[in-house]
Order: C-alpha cells, then structure tokens, then sequence
C-alpha cells in the first residue's frame, strides 16, 4: 500500500469485527483469560492495548520497522531509549537538539553515569574523533532544533555500524512522510508525535520505532516496565491525524517555502535557517536523504526589539511553544524551549536574544506573510 493509504487504513481490522470505520477505543486497563495460561494477546494494557496497538501498527507501517511503541510523550519515548545503556557508557549526541533532551542527558542520564560528548553532526567527521571503546550510540536530529543543520544519515549509519554503535535519530521535524530514517540505516528513530503526527496542538504522544526484533523486545521490556504507555483515547487521536498527515504535510511545506523566501528578503531579518533554501548548507544532503524539507524555519532579526515586538504583534501567528500543528506558531528558543540551556552554550549555537523560530501551520500564506509584515513594522517614528 502506498504512505497515503497506509494513513488512511494502516490499522487493517485487527481487534474488532464490527465494521466500525473509526477504530474504536477500548477504554480497558484489563483482559480477561480465556483459560488458565491463556491470553487474548491482552493482559493488561500497560503492555498491550488494542487501540493504541491498531495506532502502533500504522506507524511502523509509516516509517518501515517492525515495530512501533507508543508512548505518553515524546520525552517518554527519548527516555525509554535511554534506558537501554549502564553506568560507564558513553554517548555522542547532535550539539544543537531540543531542549528537553538537552535536559535529560545533562540532568538524568549523567547522573545514571552516562558520558556524553555533543558535537555539530552535520560534521561527521568530528564525531568519529569522539568515538571510543565505550561509546555505545549515536543520537541525532535532523533537521536539528531549533538551527536546523542536516546530518547525513547513511553516512552516519555506516560510522555507527564500524564501530558497534546504536544510530538513534529523533525524525520528529520532517515525520515518515518525509524522511525514513530506518531505511538509511538508523536503529532508532524517536517521535515527538505531539508535532507533526498529531497535528492539532492538542495530544501529547511519543514514538519509538525499530526494525530489529530482538531491540523492540529490549525497548519493549523497558516500556511496560517504567509504564510510559500512551492512552487509548491520546491513541484515538493520533489514528485520526495521521489521516491527514500527508496532505498537511504538503500543504505547510509549500506555505513554509513561501514564508521562508519572504523573510530572506524582509529588511528586519539578518538569516533564514530553512532546510529548503538552496543557500542552506544542509541542502544538497537533503535532498538525498529525505523526499521534502519540513515547515519549521529559524530567522535571525537584526536586533532583541524586533524579536519582541513580532512576538507581542503578530495576531495570525500565535506566540507559543511547540511545532507541527495546524496553527502557526512563533517560539523564542532561548526563553522557551531552551531556556535550560546554559547561555554560554546556547549563544554558541546561534540561539540568542534574536533568534526566533516558526512553525507554519495551515492558515493562507498569504495571511502568515501579512501578520508577519505588520508585526515587523512597528512605529519606529
Ligand atoms: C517536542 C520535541 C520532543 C519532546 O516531545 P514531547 O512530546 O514534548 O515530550 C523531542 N524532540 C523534538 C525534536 C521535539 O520537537
């Protein structure tokens, strides 16, 4: 079946036989036995849920593994994968990623005694200086947030492999639609499914996706142990936008390209971090790796007043945290979602008093760009 049915009926008729179109929320926490040592496939639904299963199966469908585990959150899925590694470990990490994993890694898991290095892994190159006899992954995103540098996947693949190491991606800003990372060699990819997938900034959601059986059993174990599940009705949910995922991604895509072309000519905006302008240094292996670009753009304005005065004006666009929904949304990374990033670090990274991050939702563009113009304006006279 292609992406698009898959969508559309990825659940095939699994767990019911009533014909219902919709798949039905089994609000259950419980099975019953049919027989002493007998199972239904479902005993209890922190392991296992019909409806969160049927939402399971399209998902793996969508980014071809064999299986994928929904989870609460896309920082219960990031997690859940972190559970795999012991005391002594280390891991090298993208050196610009959400701010919420930057969170874990430096809070949790270096207190579990995991060593990190984090590095730009747009040069894979330098990540391969990093490696060592404990190294045992590497975690990317790509197009990272909120500066949205490439990293090759393939080629970050095969330096995994060489060296006995997990290539974990977090494929959260470009979604199966767009980019299959288990297909250019990834073990993991890691889903914010709170974005993009759901799509209508209202469900939380996570997704871990494999292809090997013998991880999904690890990474399953680890799941129904630490209770990370995503509910039936949030999997109701996420069934129903994936629906449309296809057809959002498109449109918002197309509306992105517009904005994105829009703010590199506007007199206000220094730099347009968008994956689909051919000056993005991430284009050419881009283009490679993934079918599109996505519909997150980064700008630099050229001073903090400008920055302010367009999250205080803009009245289409809603200043918010979070990305991937229908609604446009302007995030100021270094209040928002990497305000736990140390200053030194985040200037480092580019994320400063005038960077500014959208996410294009399904407005017109024509109304995007508008609200855009009149908040940058102001009334400098
Ligand atoms: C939002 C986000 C996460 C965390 O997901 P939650 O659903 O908010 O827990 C992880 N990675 C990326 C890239 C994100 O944008």
């Amino acid at each position: 079946m292609d992406f698009e049915t898959l969508c559309v009926h990825g659940q095939g008729e699994l767990y019911h036989t009533t014909g219902a179109v919709s798949v039905p929320i089994f609000q259950s926490a419980t099975f019953r036995h049919p027989g002493v040592g007998q199972s239904t496939g479902f005993d209890y639904a922190r392991l296992q849920n019909p409806t969160r299963a049927s939402l399971e199966q399209i998902v793996a469908q969508l980014e071809g593994g064999t299986d994928a585990i929904a989870c609460s959150t896309g920082m219960a899925a990031v997690t859940t994968v972190m559970e795999l590694f012991a005391p002594g470990d280390h891991i090298i990490a993208s050196d610009d990623l959400y701010g919420g994993s930057h969170r874990l890694f430096h809070n949790i898991s270096m207190k579990n005694g995991i060593s990190f290095d984090f590095v730009d892994t747009a040069h894979l190159e330098r990540v391969e200086t990093l490696v060592r006899a404990e190294t045992k992954a590497l975690f990317v995103e790509t197009p990272t947030n909120p500066m949205m540098q490439v990293t090759d996947l393939a080629a970050a693949a095969r330096l995994c492999k060489a060296h006995g190491m997990l290539l974990v991606v977090d494929n959260t800003f470009l979604t199966p639609y767009f980019q299959n990372p288990l297909a250019l060699g990834a073990d993991v990819v890691v889903h914010s499914g709170t974005k993009f997938l759901c799509g209508h900034n209202d469900t939380l959601a996570g997704f871990l996706v494999v292809a090997d059986p013998a991880l999904s059993e690890r990474l399953r174990f680890l799941y129904k142990t630490t209770g990370a599940c995503l509910s039936p009705f949030d999997s109701w949910l996420l069934i129903r936008s994936i629906k449309t995922l296809p057809i959002r991604m498109e449109r918002q895509q197309e509306t992105a390209g517009k904005i994105a072309q829009w703010l590199a000519g506007a007199e206000k905006v220094r730099q347009v971090h968008y994956v689909g302008l051919p000056t993005h240094p991430g284009y050419e292996v881009s283009k490679q790796q993934a079918r599109g670009f996505g519909a997150m753009i980064s700008f630099v304005v050229d001073q903090e007043e400008t920055a302010v005065r367009l999250l205080e004006r803009l009245s289409v666009i809603q200043y918010a945290e979070s990305l991937g929904g229908v609604e446009s949304l302007m995030t100021y990374p270094m209040l928002q979602t990497h305000a736990d990033v140390p200053q030194a670090e985040r200037e480092a990274k580019g994320i400063t008093e005038c960077l500014l991050r959208l996410s294009v939702g399904l407005e017109s563009a024509e109304d995007l760009i508008a609200d855009l113009a009149q908040a940058m304006e102001g009334d400098e006279t």
